[in-house]
């Protein structure tokens, strides 16, 4: 079925037809996460032959002249390549006007499918948005992503050499309020090494019955405090040495931008150093307000 359960996409994907190779996510281990089994979508593969039959449907319900596509859920790139590109396949031949078709995907399964990555691409995938997170091996260890940075970076080289385009999440906040330089300074140096199209940061948000939290609880982990998340967007803004696209715009991040680097650089700087500038009740009111979110 198409929509029997909660899924996630990027907010650009919005207007974009959701087809489901996968349900959930394959690793769901992530320590800061924890939001498949929060609803309640455990991973599964569905048959093949029953994607196909979604993208028959969604052809029928939507029209040939669909433009955008995502693959759900969480990791897609983890099924049998051969399924993967059939699929693919199929639904651009459903959809011979489309323009785009961006996935979700583990860096880890990219670097285990590294081989296939091309064949993704030349089948019709265009992009692939995956959470990097951190560039600090020992915090990927600590928040048990599954993945070193070596392979992380190995993984990113691998998504943009096959002729995909890359999508990367860094996740402000995760080496909390004491380990937060080594985790901007190792994000920043994975990045210039990757290189990735599109870069988009959120904030972590520490819901309260993911695994964090209990960590947290129990003296684990100190939160970064908002104003530090606020010097770290402007520390990987100021690091970042090769052209991409960065947006900043989710409803819980305390800055919101969208800029192209390097030449907005300055002016998305100067916008970030106006907002630590203003009075500490101004800028309570913001961090109260997305602290929420
Ligand atoms: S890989 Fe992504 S969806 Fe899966 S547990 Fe980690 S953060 Fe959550």
């Amino acid at each position: 079925m198409l929509y029997s359960d909660n899924y996630i996409r990027p907010p650009n994907e919005a207007a974009s037809v959701i087809i489901r190779l996968t349900r959930g996510c394959s690793w769901n281990r992530c320590l800061f996460c924890g939001i498949y089994d929060a609803m309640g979508t455990p991973f599964r593969v569905p048959p093949k032959e029953e994607v196909i039959e979604d993208v028959r449907r969604a052809r029928h319900i939507y029209g040939p002249d669909v433009r955008h596509i995502f693959f759900g859920d969480a990791d897609p790139i983890a099924i049998a390549p051969d399924d993967f590109v059939e699929i693919t396949r199929a639904v651009c031949k459903a959809f011979p006007n489309c323009e785009r078709i961006t996935c979700y995907g583990r860096m880890a399964t990219a670097w285990r499918q590294r081989r296939h990555l091309a064949r993704f691409a030349q089948a019709g995938l265009t992009r692939i948005h995956a959470g990097l997170e951190t560039g600090s091996n020992d915090l990927l260890r600590f928040h048990r992503k599954g993945i070193s940075r070596a392979r992380m970076v190995g993984a990113g080289q691998a998504i943009i050499h096959s002729g995909l385009q890359l999508s990367l999440y860094v996740l402000l906040g995760l080496g909390g309020s004491d380990r937060w330089e080594e985790h901007i300074a190792q994000t920043v140096s994975a990045l210039n090494v990757i290189r990735p199209q599109f870069i988009r940061f959120r904030r972590l948000w520490i819901h309260p019955r993911c695994p964090l939290a209990r960590t947290a609880e129990a003296g684990g982990f100190a939160p970064q405090t908002p104003e530090g998340t606020v010097v770290e967007t402007r520390d990987i803004l100021t690091g970042i040495d090769f052209p991409c696209q960065v947006e900043c715009m989710h409803a819980n991040n305390y800055v919101h931008f969208e800029c192209h680097l390097p030449e907005e650089r300055k002016d998305v700087i100067r916008g970030v150093n106006e907002f630590l500038s203003r009075s500490n009740k101004e800028k309570e009111r913001v961090y109260s307000v997305r602290s929420r979110i």
